[in-house]
């Protein structure tokens, strides 16, 4: 793997590029090399170390990001967890509306819960309370959306120290 991970400033983990960007970056004395790899990268001009951190010279500015509310964001919200039941798990869990769509429940964060196929089945088109299900916490919208997913298992060594930041989610759901 030749990704690059690039940090802010103040070292908080920005974004992965690149080896290409990440070089130019350099060369444009816009970032500095925290860590190289083993390989080289020659050309006729210049030689260095294919770099593995760059960390940026000034400091970028992040827009807050909002949360698309999407099925798979609803289910990372709740950790893949039924919000009725406790069960975790990654397959057969569903999106369920706690006041149903058809008694004018909304699609919205505060209204989608992660619940398991029996408890979603098992609610069926009724509110919690009619069914004596109750939400194990109160729905509500994440305040932020991480910059970076990345899969544990494909990390170089050397990325670990920076990516504890809260912008980062070290993802080890790998869907098959
Ligand atoms: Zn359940």
């Amino acid at each position: 793997m030749t990704d690059v991970l690039v940090l802010n400033f103040t070292y908080e983990a920005l974004n992965i590029t690149s080896f290409q960007r990440a070089v130019k970056l350099i060369f444009l004395g816009k970032a500095e090399v925290l860590h190289g790899r083993e390989s080289m990268l020659c050309s006729p001009t210049f030689e260095m170390r294919l770099p593995s951190v760059i960390r940026m010279l000034y400091y970028i500015r992040r827009p807050m990001q909002k949360v698309a509310l999407t099925k798979k964001n609803i289910l990372l919200r709740d950790d893949y967890t039924c919000q009725y039941c406790n069960l975790k798990g990654e397959r057969l869990m569903t999106v369920d509306h706690v006041i149903p769509r058809s008694k004018g429940g909304p699609s919205t964060w505060e209204n989608l819960v992660c619940a398991c196929m029996r408890c979603n089945n098992r609610k069926n088109n009724r509110t919690p309370e009619h069914c004596n299900m109750h939400l194990k916490r109160k729905p509500k919208a994440p305040k932020y959306i991480p910059w970076i997913r990345v899969k544990r298992n494909t990390l170089p060594d050397e990325w670990y120290k920076f990516l504890f930041l809260y912008n980062v989610s070290i993802e080890d759901r790998i869907e098959s």
